[in-house]
C-alpha cells in the first residue's frame, strides 16, 4: 500500500496519516496531513511542505 508522507520544511518533521480520519500535525503546526477513504489531504502552505511518497 502506498503511504504518503509529508515533510515540514520548517521543523523537519515527517508526518503521515495512519488511517482515514487520522490527522497529524507537525511539531510547529505549520502543516498537517489527514486522509479520507480515497486520498490524502494536506493542510498548510505548499512552500512549507515536501511530499514523500513510499511505494511498497
Ligand atoms: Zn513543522
Amino acid at each position: 500500500m502506498e503511504r504518503i508522507e509529508l515533510k515540514c520544511l520548517k521543523c523537519g518533521d515527517v508526518i503521515w496519516s495512519l488511517y482515514p480520519g487520522h490527522m497529524r500535525w507537525c511539531s510547529c503546526s505549520a502543516i498537517a496531513i489527514d486522509q479520507d477513504e480515497y486520498m490524502s489531504r494536506f493542510i498548510g502552505r505548499k512552500e512549507d511542505m515536501e511530499v514523500v511518497s513510499n511505494d511498497k
